[in-house]
């Protein structure tokens, strides 16, 4: 599987081209650990089990209850990134979530009210391990957060933890959410059209159509992936977020005419 490129490469590659560039000629991102890297790991965490919210009575208790757990889990789980944390960035990062809390119940209770109780359980399933799928059609691979069942039909739901749009989803999402769907079709033989995007921060849940041009868009993509994946240097992007990168100390040098071609 070492030819494969992965849907991660795809939602990196949107917001610059240049990182997938550098992960593939491996240079170790230089992470920073701050709490709101820490917060959003942790929110993942405890969306995985929002289940459990939309049944309990005192949802903003048992909030706090998969707070704790996700905390003791947390440096287990990613150990290569956050084994040694200090436990006061631990601490900021569990105050950031806990002022999610609020938010997060009045959005499951909206989405109980939008969804009913039973077809909102049908979208949000305890989560089990995390599949990786493979396109042997297409070579990448990737993980749904959550594979589902909608009108009997296998879907997925993908969890995000950044801001959410007032309607619809990220155009980033959008394109994410349909890769995932093109390996659960394939891996189920049955066609995906339509998939669930969670926001985890807010407790909002989107149901969305998998969309014909997100599908074209995903195939560029990934030919174009492969291509930086084979050595070609992407230019910069003007709206690149270069302050915030991981890959900043590396990002100096410029494409040739040749690597825009190759
Ligand atoms: S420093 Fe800027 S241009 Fe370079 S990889 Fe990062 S985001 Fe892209």
């Amino acid at each position: 599987m070492n030819d494969y490129i992965k849907v991660s490469d795809i939602t990196e590659y949107l917001r610059c081209p240049r990182k997938v560039y550098y992960a593939y000629q491996e240079h170790g991102p230089l992470r920073t650990i701050t709490p709101p890297y820490i917060a959003a790991l942790l929110i993942k965490e405890i969306a995985y089990e929002y289940a459990e919210v939309v049944i309990s009575d005192d949802k903003v208790n048992k909030l706090h209850e998969l707070l704790d757990s996700a905390i003791i889990r947390l440096p287990v789980i990613y150990s290569d990134e956050i084994l040694d944390i200090d436990p006061e960035m631990i601490q900021k990062a569990a105050t950031e979530v806990q002022n999610c809390f609020e938010g997060i119940k009045n959005g499951i209770l909206n989405s109980i009210e939008l969804f009913g109780m039973q077809l909102l359980l049908n979208l949000i399933p305890p989560h089990d391990l995390e599949p990786v799928l493979y396109s042997s059609k297409f070579h990448f691979s990737g993980s749904p957060d959550r594979i589902l069942m909608l009108d009997n039909i296998a879907s997925l739901s993908i969890i995000r933890t950044s801001t959410a749009p007032q309607t619809g989803i990220w155009k980033n999402d959008r394109i994410r959410l349909t890769a995932l769907a093109i390996l659960v079709e394939e891996d189920n033989g049955s066609t995906v059209d339509q998939g669930m995007v969670e926001y985890a921060r807010y407790g909002i849940i989107r149901k969305v159509k998998i969309k014909r041009t997100d599908r074209r868009k995903v195939m560029i993509l990934i030919g174009r992936i492969r291509k930086i994946k084979h050595g070609r240097l992407p230019e910069r992007t003007k709206d690149a977020l270069c302050d915030y990168c991981v890959y900043k100390e590396f990002c100096h040098v410029s494409s040739t005419l040749a690597s825009r071609f190759f």
